[in-house]
């Protein structure tokens, strides 16, 4: 292989009429140095780095010990270094050293209906008659009035469909807070925002700041959903319409009226739905003695404060995020524990 490789063989011509820096020639192989290192041509380079990484998946310090005791790789710094970051056992081992990418942006908060509309999907559930699967919810992040459409799939079309239903009654809201689904990642989606003027936020997945309102409307209509429909799960869409004048129309907690009231200014006129009501009263109250009374007073007045200052010390502990390309490699971190999940690699 020496003898394929252009310089090396230059380097070897050479040495047969003469010296040439501290390399030498036994038995037909070129040497170099003190230690007498075979001197390893260019194709050859990735196979040596590869085998000794592979021993114990070393560090660059400990690869060059090794590699030095044998072979010499001519300007191994950086070749050692590529080839670190395409060892994806070490790069789902490592803990990342020095400052976490990205900073912390709380999303700041407006006092007025309409305004933030949280989108997302909940499902898959059990497919219904006419092959509902998935329930799209928005919720306005104020008023927390819940829109509910149960769809076929969680496609940006469908998804965008509903958005303009939402958009016939009420027009556009400022912003949009999704996940990173692949119903809100498209360009028709992006599109859609861009030409409407809406600013569209996307918190990434398994991230739980700032989602915690949506969360909790969906523990809700989930309840409600399995509780309804106990004797044939299949027929749950029909209950939605119900469901959702019942969720506008009840007394929450956190606003001191209904969502209806709030957003329109007049009561909802309905026969009551006393079923709804019961269930949804009785999912208050689980949640209400989740979240104990004095904690959420006093978590009321600290969370201003306490999310700025938050901010204050994670942007300390954290640089600017990196641009990332098209076909470049990342390990993502896990961020949701599951069962078992507990001794994977982080
Ligand atoms: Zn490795």
């Amino acid at each position: 292989m020496q003898d394929q490789d252009e310089g090396l063989k230059a380097n070897k011509e050479i040495l047969k009429n003469g010296s040439y820096q501290d390399y030498c020639i036994e038995n037909d192989l070129l040497y170099k140095g003190e230690l007498k290192q075979l001197v390893i041509p260019k194709t050859l380079e990735k196979e040596i780095i590869k085998r000794t990484h592979g021993i114990g998946h070393f560090s660059c310090k400990k690869m060059k010990q090794i590699i030095s005791n044998s072979y010499y790789i001519n300007q191994w710094d950086k070749k050692l270094q590529d080839f670190m970051k395409t060892c994806i056992p070490c790069l789902l081992a490592k803990r990342k050293s020095g400052k976490q990418k990205g900073f912390l942006h709380p999303i700041e908060k407006k006092s007025m209906p309409l305004h933030t509309l949280h989108i997302d999907h909940i499902g898959p559930l059990m497919e219904a008659k006419k092959q509902y699967n998935y329930i799209l919810t928005m919720v306005d992040a104020f008023t927390k009035f819940t829109w509910i459409f149960p769809t076929k799939s969680t496609t940006n079309k469908e998804t965008l469909d509903k958005l303009k239903i939402f958009q016939q009654h009420f027009g556009n809201p400022d912003r949009i807070i999704t996940d990173k689904g692949t119903a809100f990642t498209v360009n028709d989606f992006r599109e859609f925002c861009e030409t409407e003027g809406i600013q569209h936020i996307s918190i990434t997945t398994g991230v739980p700041r700032g989602n915690g309102q949506v969360e909790r409307v969906h523990r809700k209509i989930i309840s409600v959903l399995t509780k309804l429909c106990s004797e044939d799960p299949s027929f749950w869409y029909k209950h939605v319409n119900r469901l959702q004048r019942a969720l506008n129309s009840t007394y929450h907690r956190t606003i001191d009226t209904t969502s209806f009231t709030l957003t329109i200014g007049t009561k909802l006129r309905q026969k009551e739905d006393l079923e709804i009501i019961q269930i949804l009263q009785s999912e208050e109250v689980e949640q209400y003695n989740r979240n104990r009374e004095d904690l959420r007073v006093k978590a009321k007045h600290h969370i201003l404060k306490v999310q700025e200052e938050n901010r204050r010390n994670l942007n300390k502990h954290r640089k600017e995020g990196c641009k990332y390309e098209i076909g470049d490699f990342v390990a993502i971190k896990r961020t949701q524990f599951g069962v078992g999940l507990k001794l994977r690699p982080k």
